[in-house]
């Protein structure tokens, strides 16, 4: 099988999961079919049509599209029936249980996950302590000196939104694009959490979106503890300022953070957490949606599950 052949049916599997962007260029799916001439390239995917007809702004994140791509390899002479080596683990891309509908605290603490201690005023330093709204920790945050990570920034992300949010998303730091722009989220992590949240009826707008980290460590290497303990204040009183009605955390690093455990984000997954007295979901982020698009389905049922507990419980 000639290299164009394979690509296109790698591109035609992606379109069958779902996918309508790539990531190393500006063409999306479709573009690269009809350059290469797949059959049926102008035609949207049936997921893709349902969609757009529903909502324009979610038509690329479509979870409820369970059509197994399988299907679609058989129909061109791929033999998809061999078991898959160890090497190359296989994506399951099987319809899931849904997750059971919680519509009273009781639900939440049948299904409850960790708890962290909810004790904050022994965490959080006098100065942050006294802040008293989301634009006074933004100024603070842009002139911390609480750790070395100021230096190497360009500029401070505290985190934007609605300061009455019912829904906070916490992902771990800010990248390049939100160390340039002061802003989280942006870029194309960024956009997917928009049509993440546009899932579950919501804009950014609805939501406060920030990071457990204000400052970009250097090249996106991981937080150190030490910068972990010295910003977590910030995290703590915007969420003791917004008292939302739940908090998801977006990635392996926010979720051990906010829950101060090493559990795996496949274990911290499908239960309600609390932090600080607040409903925390666990998901993945949005960055490793754009490397693995099997995950889309799982982090739409996790959000499901956060606007579940939107729609049932009272703010704590
Ligand atoms: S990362 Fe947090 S603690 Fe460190 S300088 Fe920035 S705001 Fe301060």
């Amino acid at each position: 099988m000639d290299a164009k052949e394979l690509l296109r049916r790698y591109i035609e599997q992606r379109r069958e999961l779902g996918e309508s962007e790539l990531v190393l260029d500006s063409l999306n799916v479709e573009d690269v079919l009809r350059v290469i001439g797949a059959a049926g390239a102008s035609r949207p995917s049936r997921a893709a049509r349902a969609a757009q007809a529903a909502s324009p702004t979610v038509r690329e994140f479509d979870p409820a599209d369970t059509r197994d791509w399988r299907t679609s390899l058989r129909d061109a002479g791929v033999n998809v029936d061999t078991p898959i080596t160890a090497a190359t683990p296989p994506v399951d891309v099987s319809p899931k249980p849904e997750p059971p509908a919680i519509t009273t605290t009781d639900d939440m603490a049948f299904k409850k996950g960790i708890v962290v201690a909810s004790d904050e005023a022994d965490l959080i330093p006098d100065t942050i302590l006294k802040l008293r709204s989301l634009d006074e920790i933004a100024e603070k945050v842009k002139k911390c000196r609480r750790c070395p990570l100021y230096e190497t920034a360009t500029n401070a992300v505290p985190g934007e939104g609605d300061p009455h949010a019912e829904l906070v998303c916490v992902g771990e730091a800010p990248g390049a694009k939100e160390d340039e722009t002061g802003r989280p989220f942006v870029g194309q992590a960024g956009q997917l959490l928009t049509k993440i949240l546009a899932a579950i009826d919501m804009t950014r707008e609805q939501v406060f979106i920030c990071n457990v980290l204000k400052h970009r460590p250097p090249g996106n290497r991981n937080p150190q503890p030490e910068e972990v303990e010295a910003c977590s204040p910030y995290l703590i009183r915007q969420l003791e300022l917004i008292k939302p009605k739940v908090i998801v955390a977006f990635g392996t690093f926010a979720a051990q953070t906010l829950l101060q455990t090493k559990t795996p984000l496949g274990q911290l997954r499908g239960l309600v957490h609390r932090y600080h007295g607040i409903p925390l979901i666990v998901t993945y982020h949005p960055a490793a949606l754009l490397r693995n698009p099997a995950w889309k389905r799982p982090t739409w049922e996790d959000v499901k599950l956060a606007r579940r507990i939107l729609d049932s419980a009272p703010r704590s």
